[in-house]
């Protein structure tokens, strides 16, 4: 039995969430009604049926990976018996180092009797493709041992205890697939265990993705990267011999990216507030062997010397590696990757955030888009993107923006892979066109639809006028 896959309401304050959206996302001029936000909240429920590597164009051509992808998920599909299984792995068309994995998975997904539990962020992990780690896993039944097909469920309203032992009949759970136990509950759950690394094998989910696990690819060859986050790279277009400024950096995907669109030539300054998560810049920068990168720990909101001090290029890109606060208009490219509500992840199975978490964003975000502003140069460019669906953090910053900062243009995302901004926004016709919004009302079964939900928009800063 063929089961389809399934679409979860994904948050756990759903209905003062849902009110939050309906409120603030344009209804009555635009394309989000209330079914407007009905198919919003099922596309967020659901997986992409795409995914996307981005390769390490410093070490390989995109069609060399898409070779060494196919063999590999080829020769997994012949391991698990799984013959009807079809990817199609091949270069976006528009994106030179992209790779693109779709799926035509038939796989058998018959229900086994014995089950395992999942928590709901390991279970969105396992739907897009990953493996079981040990720390997802919640119940396994006493019985189940290593070599086992078990039948793999997300609880998605957190209810399952850590080593429920019994089938969990109790609370919500969904079916993500099947696979074959490699850690048993001795393994898992013994005193003083911290156990790592892979506790069951997915052999086929039905989200129809690929599994991936962590021998596909050779570490340096390519990284898991959703298509829009790889989108911006591209916006951002930085040059060799540039000055870039990545200003909320960790993990480090996208200032990985920058790095290897630039030939690794030139500097890009990385910085996170939090010291561990800038740790993870360092380590994805080794991981590709990017010597143009340079991390700090700071707050972005506060990266801005107060007193300014006019001097050469070579100087400034002298000061600028001495770390934050930096002088004002001391980068060719600014990438502003916000911190954010992080609604467009998809699929979620249970999202826990409140309206009061909601509301706290555009602050945070305006506060480092004035920093943003302040540190670029006339003729610079500045990328601002999210994450997410709302209003507030995307179409409502930009129009902000253009309110504040009379010395910004916003210019056209190219290229264009996503949808215009939001009718009713606020936005004019001309200034929808010219960010990328990615999630509904735009669906489609398209690698460049069927992706996260995500926005992006451009702008270059045209004169020295003060900004307020
Ligand atoms: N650009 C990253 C990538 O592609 O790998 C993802 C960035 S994530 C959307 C946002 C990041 O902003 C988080 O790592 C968070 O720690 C960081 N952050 C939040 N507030 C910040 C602040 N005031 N200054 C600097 N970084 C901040």
């Amino acid at each position: 039995m063929f089961e389809k896959q399934t679409s979860v309401t994904p948050f756990a304050n759903k209905l003062e969430v849902e009110l939050y959206l309906k409120s603030e996302i344009p209804g009555s001029t635009g394309e989000c009604n209330e079914s407007g936000i009905e198919n919003l909240l099922s596309w967020l429920g659901t997986a992409p049926k795409f995914t996307t590597f981005r390769v390490n164009t410093l070490v390989s051509a995109a069609n060399e990976v898409c070779e060494v992808i196919a063999r590999d998920l080829h020769k997994q599909a012949a391991t698990h018996g799984n013959s009807l299984a079809v990817y199609n792995v091949a270069v976006h068309p528009k994106l030179p180092d992209t790779v693109v994995i779709s799926s035509f998975n038939e796989a058998d997904l018959r229900i086994q009797e014995r089950e395992v539990i999942v928590d709901a962020t390991c279970g969105a992990a396992v739907l897009r493709g990953a493996h079981v780690f040990a720390p997802g896993i919640m119940g396994m039944p006493t019985g189940v041992h290593c070599g086992d097909i078990v039948s793999v469920f997300a609880d998605t309203v957190g209810q399952c205890k850590k080593g429920y032992q019994k089938p969990y009949v109790q609370g919500c759970k969904i079916f993500l697939g099947n696979g074959i136990v490699r850690m048993e509950r001795k393994h898992l759950y013994a005193k003083n265990l911290k156990p790592v690394g892979v506790a069951i094998e997915m052999t086929a989910t039905v989200s129809g993705c690929p599994v991936i696990g962590p021998d596909c690819l050779s570490s340096n060859l390519a990284l898991l990267q959703n298509l829009p986050s790889i989108l911006c790279g591209h916006v951002l277009n930085p040059l060799q011999n540039e000055i870039i400024l990545d200003m909320c950096a960790a993990p480090g995907n996208k200032t990985s990216h920058l790095a290897m669109l630039m030939g690794d030539q030139g500097v890009i300054i990385a910085l996170d507030k939090t010291e561990s998560k800038v740790k993870n810049i360092v380590k994805r920068c080794q991981q590709f062997s990017l010597h143009s990168v340079h991390t700090f720990v700071c707050d972005s909101t506060r990266s801005v010397k107060k007193i300014s001090q006019p001097c050469d290029s070579e100087e400034q890109q002298k000061l600028v590696l001495q770390g934050p606060p930096f002088i004002q208009e001391s980068f060719d490219r600014i990438l502003l990757d916000a911190p954010c509500s992080a609604l467009g992840q998809r699929p979620q199975l249970a999202n826990r955030i409140t309206v009061n978490q909601l509301k706290s964003y555009p602050l945070l975000q305006r506060k480092l888009f004035h920093s943003a502003v302040s540190l670029l140069k006339c003729g610079g460019t500045l990328i601002y993107s999210t994450c997410t669906v709302t209003h507030e953090e995307n179409e409502g910053l930009v129009l902000w923006a253009l309110k504040h900062f009379p010395n910004l243009d916003l210019v056209p995302a190219v290229p264009v892979l996503g949808g215009p901004g939001l009718k009713g926004s606020g936005l004019t016709e001309e200034q929808r066109q010219c960010v990328q919004k990615f999630g509904p009302p735009l669906v489609g079964s398209d690698c460049d639809i069927d992706t996260i939900g995500f926005f992006i928009a451009c702008f270059r800063k045209k004169s020295t006028v003060d900004v307020t």
